[in-house]
């Protein structure tokens, strides 16, 4: 694994703890929930329509995208994290990843699907899904979100195509009749 960065770097000591937090947004005193927002009225947020959606869960486009394929998945309704999340969607989350993950796969060129939970930046729950490159060896792990910070933004047709193959692969595997 290599950092998206030149050597040499200076190690840091971790700064003085923050106590108690910042609220994130769509937490009591955060700013309110855009994702909240945007479901409610999806025409006036001026945001693009899901890839995909079911009764539970929102397949989404992401911004600026670097490497084709990346794309994230919410609650439908706000939930935080995992501990959170209803039994009946507690139980559908590793089927629908599932399905996210062979979708993006399928688009070829990929070594393998990262899913990322952060949840420091809002507390409506989302997961992210990065595709690392076939062959980038210097963006295994960690490094992965490093490199695709830094990495100059993909052709916007690459994206879009990469998009609707996943959009089309999501309702192909749809197992509702
Ligand atoms: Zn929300």
């Amino acid at each position: 694994m290599t950092l998206p960065y030149a050597e040499p770097l200076t190690k840091l000591a971790p700064g003085p703890r923050v106590i108690p937090e910042p609220p994130r947004i769509g937490e009591p005193g955060g700013d309110p929930c855009g994702f909240c927002a945007w479901i409610a009225d999806p025409a006036r947020s001026g945001h693009q329509p899901p890839l995909w959606s079911d009764e539970d869960w929102v397949l989404c486009r992401a911004v600026d995208v670097t490497i084709p394929g990346i794309v994230w998945l919410a609650s439908r309704e706000h939930h935080d994290s995992f501990a959170d999340l209803p039994d009946r969607m507690a139980a559908s989350y590793g089927g629908v990843v599932a399905r996210i993950e062979r979708a993006i796969l399928a688009l070829g060129d990929i070594a393998r699907v990262h899913v990322y939970r952060w949840g420091d930046g809002s507390a409506h729950f989302h997961v992210w899904f990065y595709p690392r490159p076939l062959g980038m060896l210097e963006a295994r792990r960690e490094m992965l979100p490093l490199w695709a910070d830094l990495m100059p933004a993909a052709p916007a047709e690459a994206v879009a195509a990469a998009e609707e193959k996943i959009a089309a692969a999501l309702l192909a595997s749809d197992p509702r009749p």
